[in-house]
């Protein structure tokens, strides 16, 4: 397994990519300073200085915060507790009708909106489009996952979550 440099991660970074893909690529645990050179860059990225505990999405963290752990976006904008689902903070933009589905999935891509919706959310703070996610109309908003921060300092950081001051 090779080691990465903190270049390398950073084109990662750069190059990507949601959560999940990110989740895929840091578990493999070997090398395991690889998380703390990712945290530590995203960590020189924003303008904040609560520590990332962990990147949850391209502009989202969950970080330490005084009052608590919370979820943040990039720009500063605080969604609140990480337990609670910070889409239902967000600014909601839902494409429900044809028209507004095709703008983004053209022609045979399309679905039909008697079946599907397509919701965008939006942070507050600075308009940046977080996430996306398509749902039956009706359907109640999705919340991606709940991270268990605990086992995943314990388990792949082999060390134990930062303390809440
Ligand atoms: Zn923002």
């Amino acid at each position: 397994m090779p080691s990465y440099d903190k270049t390398t991660i950073e084109d990662l970074i750069d190059g990507t990519l949601p959560w999940p893909s990110t989740r895929t690529i840091m578990s493999s645990y070997k090398d395991e300073d690889r998380f703390d050179v990712y945290r530590e860059i995203l960590q020189e990225r924003v303008e904040w200085s609560e520590e990332i505990l962990l990147p949850i999405g391209e502009h989202l963290y969950i970080v330490q915060a005084e009052h608590g752990r919370i979820v943040k976006c990039d720009c500063g904008h605080e969604f609140g507790d990480y337990r609670q689902n910070w889409k239902l903070s967000a600014l909601v933009r839902v494409r429900g009708d044809r028209a507004s589905i095709e703008e983004i999935y053209p022609g045979r891509y399309s679905c039909d909106p008697e079946w599907m919706e397509i919701r965008e959310f939006i942070c507050p703070g600075c308009t940046t489009l977080l996430e996306v996610e398509a749902a039956p109309p009706g359907f109640p908003i999705v919340f991606d996952f709940l991270p268990d921060l605990e086992a995943f300092y314990r388990d792949w950081l082999r060390r134990p979550l930062p303390e809440q001051h």
